[in-house]
């Protein structure tokens, strides 16, 4: 999709400027991460969002709560949170389906510090 950060990025990128890529997906950091660890897990297809996914998506949906899964179990996180915001009203601010990945905190200290309470 013209003019879609995401759908640029996706395209633009090498192999080794993401965390994780397949036929479907792609991984790589948030910009602006609220916390030691910020992903983003996006499918390759434009999609605005959550609150326009068709039934066939549904495979790809599935997939990318797996590949999280996966990546968090790679890089040991013990606690972790996975989130979408669905429309503007909710902090929606790419229209390109995303889910964050977030964690990494040492303790709950540095939880509390600079993830609790931020954005979603
Ligand atoms: P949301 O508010 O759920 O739409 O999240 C959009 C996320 O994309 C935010 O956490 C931004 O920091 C992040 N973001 C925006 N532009 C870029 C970019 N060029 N590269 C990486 N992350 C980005
Ligand atoms: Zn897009």
């Amino acid at each position: 999709m013209k003019n879609c950060i995401f759908c640029k990025i996706i395209k633009g990128r090498t192999n080794e400027g993401f965390a994780y890529e397949d036929n479907d997906l792609v991984v790589f950091n948030d910009i602006a991460p609220i916390a030691p660890i910020h992903l983003l897990i996006i499918p390759k297809k434009h999609i605005e969002g959550i609150q326009a996914v068709e039934k066939e998506d549904g495979r790809i949906l599935g997939k990318m709560l797996l590949i999280a899964r996966k990546i968090a179990d790679k890089r040991k996180l013990k606690g972790y949170k996975l989130f979408i915001n669905c429309g503007k009203l909710a902090g929606q601010k790419v229209f390109h389906l995303h889910l964050h990945l977030v964690g990494g905190w040492k303790n709950s200290k540095e939880y509390r510090k600079l993830t609790l309470g931020k954005r979603w």
